[in-house]
């Protein structure tokens, strides 16, 4: 594996490279979350290029930008065992300049995640379109976990219509259920057991759906009685277009729930 470390390096290596290439974006702590879109990167393609930047255009002031966990040494190693050719790691200063073109996220980008970060998903199509120019894909992998990002960023291929397909994978547990995330490691053993609520209120939701209810309000309310007294952020229940609906429709709804602890946000989705 090679660690590529400013853009100007990655664009001379691309130039070299023949075959599909699979690229998984993140930014880094990683874990099995992300190690099964490698895997599935690395299956698909003849050539895997990860990418790990914290990228500051999509933190808002007050954001855990600083804090963010950091754990370079063994993300590198878990690159290397997942077989990984290209791994790359720049610094702010490769990446950007003082004074940007900006790309500024549709409307739906301002509802959920962007009603509480507004913004933030303009600073997140940004450092993609940056990275799909640089890699030059074939395939991008993307969680469901992060739903509206990846819904935006489809929505990015197709408006900008760029030359690249957007896989999108599963969300990795842990045992528990508990949504696998970069930030659980902020949370304290007894929080960790109290957000096991998270994934029980959203499987809940989905054997309700599956016995054949259709009532988003009711759904919804169910999923507040497990997650109580929890600090709920949003509980919502919406269609692929990330409008909220009142009749669930199988196959075209996605529900979403936020809960914070302190200042950690907590997220977790169900795709019907
Ligand atoms: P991040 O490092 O948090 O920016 O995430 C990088 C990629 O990993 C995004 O496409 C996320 O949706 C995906 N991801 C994060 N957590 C999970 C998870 N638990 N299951 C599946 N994909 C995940």
């Amino acid at each position: 594996m090679q660690i590529i470390k400013t853009v100007e390096e990655l664009k001379n290596i691309r130039k070299t490279l023949k075959g599909t290439i699979g690229f998984v974006p993140t930014m880094g702590a990683l874990h099995d979350g992300h190690i099964s879109l490698i895997k599935k990167a690395r299956e698909e393609n003849e050539i895997v290029i990860v990418s790990i930047f914290v990228n500051p255009t999509q933190f808002l002031k007050g954001e855990d930008l600083s804090t963010y966990p950091r754990k370079e040494e063994a993300d590198i190693k878990i690159c290397q065992m997942c077989k990984v050719d290209y791994l790359f790691m720049p610094d702010i200063k490769t990446m950007y300049e003082e004074d940007e073109v900006l790309i500024k996220a549709p409307q739906n980008s301002y509802v959920l995640e962007g009603f509480t970060r507004p913004g933030h998903f303009d600073g997140v199509l940004q450092v993609v379109l940056k990275l799909f120019n640089l890699t030059q894909a074939t395939n991008a992998y993307f969680g469901k976990k992060d739903a509206q990002q990846l819904a935006l960023i489809q929505q990015m291929v197709k408006n900008l219509f760029l030359p690249i397909n957007i896989i999108p994978c599963d969300i990795v547990r842990e045992n528990s259920g508990l949504a696998m995330s970069s930030r659980n490691v902020y949370l304290s053993i007894e929080q960790k057991q109290e957000a096991l609520k998270i994934s029980k209120s959203i499987y809940m939701a989905g054997n309700l759906i599956a016995k054949g209810e259709r009532d988003a309000n009711i759904v919804k309310d169910k999923i507040y009685e497990v997650l109580a007294p929890l600090d709920i952020e949003y509980v919502k229940v919406v269609d692929k277009r990330f409008d909220e609906i009142e009749v669930i429709e199988p196959s075209n709804t996605i529900i979403l729930v936020v809960v914070r602890f302190g200042n950690v946000r907590l997220l977790d989705n169900i795709w019907m």
